[in-house]
């Protein structure tokens, strides 16, 4: 490849992206493409042949245009949303640079990058010298690292013999899915998990959790692990993380806090209370890609005492750490080889913008969420069913059934957002995680709904029969 491919490669990326942009402003909800029609509708064959300049080219615009446009002020499907131009730009000098991240001798100051966002963010956390972290490949991964880690602090010998021990999990009924499956992958079995019970505004009531330790010690099995939640998926909730770690600490069970969603509240100085206790836990992760709005993916988990991750990832490999020491090959405490710089992006971001930045960024979503709830709370055509202090807004609207509600306006493309339930009832939630949105940008969402509701009549209401097609 010369020179001069990738550069005429990089001025078509521009004109592609000029031409995203352009058309996120036209057109802020996709048109959808029936999945069943996908392949009929566009040309996505691999051929033979080559395809070369125009033909290529439109058929990458046909394929941006169509593509859902996850940064418009129409997007709240899920928990990520909006860009931040100064991570964009780390991750594509990331994927110029094409670095992998195990050894100093690969990655370089990369390694400085990475290890000083770690540092910065223990810090935050109130971790000691002692702790350290790594770059995961996801909020679900940082899960699984955790739960290794505390396997192992358990019963080290698993990690030769395999298991051999009933070793018991806790989390509560509204955590992340990713607890379950992760028990398999680690051995645990998902049968040995207990779901603790939440209160009345889904937080982990921590009198269950220790009534269920007892009982498993009772009955000989061993409490290994309790994962809380910062930011649950659905309501936004956070477990009580020093009444739990008064718990943890006295059974002597790892504590892993898991923050994908809204750990990044340790930037803030107004929301920071909400993971009060975090510096007593064992390991805390958050996604720099959830809240903080880095491209996907950028997942960190911090390591209150460092010998935990080599002691369950690090591997000798004489073929691959030649220089430099294992404080700099970060190879030694990652789960994979080969790893993708999500570092510089996160680092970029927060070198352009300073710490207040992050911390703006986040109090602005706390923000647009009291909007969200004030204009909720002030319309008699609404029901609130979430709490203060969290992004997540939880609603129904004069009781129309949410996912009919939710797929109807997907399917007219008028705004993309989900539904989830809690205690039985199923409502629309809403999150205000895009720190790109304004106030108004949130009432124009409402306004958005409301006008839908009103030219569509025959949107059914929770109860009523349903009819497919709507
Ligand atoms: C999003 C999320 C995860 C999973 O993170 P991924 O990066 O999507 O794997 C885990 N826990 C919580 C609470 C989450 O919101």
């Amino acid at each position: 490849m010369s020179m001069s491919d990738i550069q005429s490669d990089l001025s078509l990326f521009n004109e592609l992206v000029e031409v995203l942009l352009n058309e996120e402003q036209k057109h802020p909800v996709a048109e959808r493409i029936e999945a069943k029609k996908l392949y009929d509708v566009m040309d996505l064959s691999l051929n033979n042949e080559p395809m070369v300049d125009d033909a290529f080219k439109n058929t990458l615009k046909d394929v941006l245009v169509a593509t859902p446009k996850t940064a418009t002020n129409l997007f709240f499907n899920q928990l990520f949303g909006g860009r931040q131009g100064k991570a964009i730009l780390g991750d594509l000098l990331a994927v110029m640079l094409n670095n992998s991240m195990y050894t100093y001798k690969v990655a370089g100051p990369q390694v400085g990058i990475e290890q000083e966002i770690i540092r910065k963010s223990c810090d935050l956390v109130g971790y000691g010298p002692q702790s350290n972290g790594t770059f995961p490949t996801g909020g679900s991964m940082s899960n699984y690292m955790a739960l290794v880690m505390a396997r192992d602090a358990k019963d080290p010998n698993c990690r030769l013999d395999g298991m051999t021990k009933p070793l018991i999990v806790y989390t509560s009924k509204l955590s992340h899915y990713s607890n379950s499956k992760n028990t398999s992958f680690a051995g645990i079995g998902r049968n040995n998990i207990r779901y603790i019970e939440a209160d009345s505004k889904g937080r982990m009531n921590p009198e269950k959790l220790e009534e269920q330790i007892k009982e498993d010690l009772h009955d000989g099995f061993i409490p290994t692990y309790v994962n809380a939640t910062a930011g649950t998926t659905v309501l936004g909730a956070f477990d009580p993380i020093d009444k739990i770690a008064d718990i943890t600490e006295k059974y002597n069970i790892w504590l892993h806090v898991d923050g994908a969603y809204s750990g990044s509240v340790i930037f803030s100085k107004k929301y920071k209370h909400l993971v009060n206790g975090i510096e007593r836990s064992n390991s805390f992760s958050y996604n720099a890609h959830k809240m903080l709005g880095t491209p996907l993916t950028c997942s960190v988990i911090l390591v209150n005492n460092k010998r935990h991750l080599h002691e369950s990832f690090s591997n000798k490999a004489d073929y691959l750490y030649q220089t430099d020491g294992d404080d700099f090959n970060l190879g030694k405490t990652s789960f994979q080889c080969g790893r993708r710089n999500d570092a510089l992006k996160f680092w970029t971001l927060w070198k352009s913008v300073g710490t207040i930045g992050l911390e703006s960024i986040v109090d602005h979503q706390f923000d647009l969420a009291d909007v969200a709830r004030e204009y909720i709370k002030s319309n008699d055509d609404y029901t609130l069913y979430s709490f203060d202090e969290s992004i997540s807004v939880c609603f129904n609207y004069k009781n129309i059934d949410p996912k009919k509600l939710c797929t109807a306006l997907y399917k007219a493309q008028e705004t993309v957002v989900g539904f989830g339930s809690f205690n039985g009832t199923t409502f629309i939630r809403f999150v205000t995680i895009n720190a790109n949105n304004s106030p108004e940008d949130i009432i124009n969402f409402f306004d958005v709904l409301e006008k839908f509701v009103a030219e569509n009549p025959s949107l059914k209401k929770i109860g009523e029969e349903v009819e497919e097609g709507v």
